[in-house]
This record gives C-alpha cells, structure tokens and sequence, in this order.
C-alpha cells in the first residue's frame, strides 16, 4: 500500500501542493485529475522521489520513499514513472530500448517477455526501427512498455496517451489498464481526459487550489459532482434550479415549464448537441436531430 501522509511541496515560496493524505492499495488504479497547473505532474514526481518534501511522508508498505537528499539514485525499485515528456534511447531499435533494463542472462526468456509487451502497446510492426524514426506517440508507446518491462509493484503514469491519437488510444489503454490489473500493479494516472478514468479508475483524486478537492470513487462523482469543475471534467452541463444537469438528461419535450430558444446545433456523431437560451441562461442538451436558430423547444429534466 502507498501512504502519502500529509505532504507539503514548493518549488519556490508558494506551496503548490499543502497537507496533502491519501492511500493506494495493491493493484488499485486511481486517476488524478485536476486544471492545468494544480499540481498533477509534481505530485507524481514526489511519489517518485524526484524531490525532498517541505513536509510529510510517503511510504511504500513498510519503506519510505526518500527525495535526492537521502538518495543518489531518484525511484525505488518496485516503482516506475512515464513522464510527460519521456526518455528514450534514440539510436536503439525498440526492441533493445524496451529490453534495456532486463537481464541478459537468459535471452531467450528476454526476447519471449519484450515480444509481450510490444503485443501489450501494440507495437509489433515496429520492433526493429530505430526509435528516433518514432512518431511522438510511437514513442510514447516504448516508453509505456519500458515501464511495464521488470513489471513494477506500482506506476506513475503523467498523461500517458497525450501523444497517442484516437484510432490507437482506445485500444491501447485497455490492453495497458486490463495487463496492470491481470499482474496486480497498482497505477496512478494523471490525466485530463475521461475516457482514462471512467471505464477503468477505482478512485478518482481531484486537486484543487493546492489540497485533494474530492477523493472518491468515479461512479459517485459522476452522478453527484460537487461542484463545476468536476461536473465540467466528466461532460457539458448545466445548472438548473441549483442541481446538475448534464446535457444529455436533459430532452425536448412537448411541454413543459423549461422553455428555450435554440442559438446552434453542434453536431456530435451520435447526436447534436444544441446550443439554447433559458431564461437569459444558455443552457446545453442532446438532440438526435439538427434543430434551427431561434427554434422554440420544451425541455424536461431526465435523470
Ligand atoms: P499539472 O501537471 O497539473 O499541469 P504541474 O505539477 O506541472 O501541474 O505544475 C504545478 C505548478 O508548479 C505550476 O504552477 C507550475 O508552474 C509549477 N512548476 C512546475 N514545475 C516547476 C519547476 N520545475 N520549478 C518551478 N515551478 C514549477
Ligand atoms: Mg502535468
């Protein structure tokens, strides 16, 4: 279990992290979140040991994870950390980057544990060229699967699909997410995106102006945000009579007390997300089809 028990942090005079407490159990998967800027990338590099803390402590079961002042090599271990802005070997192919740090000892066990993990990141065609002939996500990819390489009790993961487009994102993060929960290796995630949190975190932590806004599961945040930046983090929303509503509960209907007038129709995919004026507010719905400027609709909440 990681116990991060009441950490302070600044780089300079302004505390960017205050009194911070939490905990992480083996093989849990938590997500922080947060704006940009509130602490999400140097919160992951203190887990890591990157930097001594003004205050508190962080332990690793029964270890305590020490910054540089006590230190000579920054990460213990049992802990491996993708950084936002990864470190490759450039001049190696990714076969070698990701076996870099795997024993030589047996090479055949070596070459069979590099071939999963390029299965794992979905890098197979690749396994001989030479990293710095890598897209920006390729990269990102080997880093992902250097990391995972002596598999680690525990990985910090800062933005880890960042650079990583749609047509391979989905796939990727659940082959990554389903591999760490297969081998019980506990993951922290920062990230901004939902589509990284919802369908896989066990807790979400969120960091506001310096202190741990809400810790919690992503089920009891979604369906009662606190406040908007967490109703905003999950999906467009509106505030009627003081309570959130997304816009996807919130439908035309033949009539009702919620009277609009329609500004744009945004096309989604799967439906348009209309643009209205309510009572001077504008306020966001889902419709299946396109509906014009100026149009009158009746809106009913349905949650
Ligand atoms: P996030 O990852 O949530 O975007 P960061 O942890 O990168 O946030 O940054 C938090 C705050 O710390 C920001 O105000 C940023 O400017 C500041 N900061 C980050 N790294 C350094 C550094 N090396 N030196 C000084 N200030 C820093
Ligand atoms: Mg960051």
């Amino acid at each position: 279990m990681l116990q991060v028990k009441n950490i302070t942090f600044s780089y300079k005079k302004t505390p960017i992290l205050k009194d911070l407490s939490f905990k992480v159990i083996a093989g849990e998967h938590v997500s922080i979140i947060g704006e940009s800027g509130s602490g999400k990338s140097t919160l992951l590099k203190l887990l890591y040991g990157t930097y001594d803390l003004n205050d508190g402590q962080i332990f690793w079961k029964d270890e305590e994870i020490l910054g540089p002042k006590y230190n000579l090599v920054i990460g213990p271990e049992y802990m491996k950390y993708v950084a936002q802005e990864f470190d490759l070997m450039p001049f190696i192919t990714v076969s070698e980057n990701i076996g870099a740090f795997l024993s030589n000892f047996y090479p055949k066990e070596k070459q069979n544990r590099i071939d999963e993990l390029l299965e794992v990141v979905e890098l197979k065609a690749f396994k001989n060229i030479l990293v710095k002939e890598l897209s920006g996500g390729q990269k990102q990819r080997v880093a992902l699967a250097r990391a995972i390489a002596k598999q680690p009790e525990i990985i910090l993961l800062d933005e880890p699909f960042s650079h990583i487009d749609n047509f391979k994102k989905q796939s990727l993060r659940r082959s990554l997410f389903k591999y760490l929960k297969e081998k019980n290796i506990a993951c922290i995630v920062a990230t901004h995106d939902k589509d990284d949190v919802l369908p896989f975190s066990n807790r979400m932590i969120v960091l506001h102006a310096t202190s741990i806004m809400e810790n919690d599961t992503p089920q009891q945040l979604y369906k009662t945000p606190q406040n908007k930046l967490i109703a905003s983090f999950f999906d467009e929303f509106n505030i009627i009579n003081d309570d959130f509503v997304y816009a996807h509960q919130l439908k035309v209907v033949d009539k009702s007390d919620l009277k609009a007038s329609v500004i744009q129709s945004y096309f989604k995919g799967y439906c348009y997300l209309i643009e209205a004026n309510l009572n001077g507010d504008a306020v966001f719905f889902e419709s299946a089809i396109e509906l014009k400027q100026n149009q009158k609709v009746y809106l009913s909440i349905s949650k």
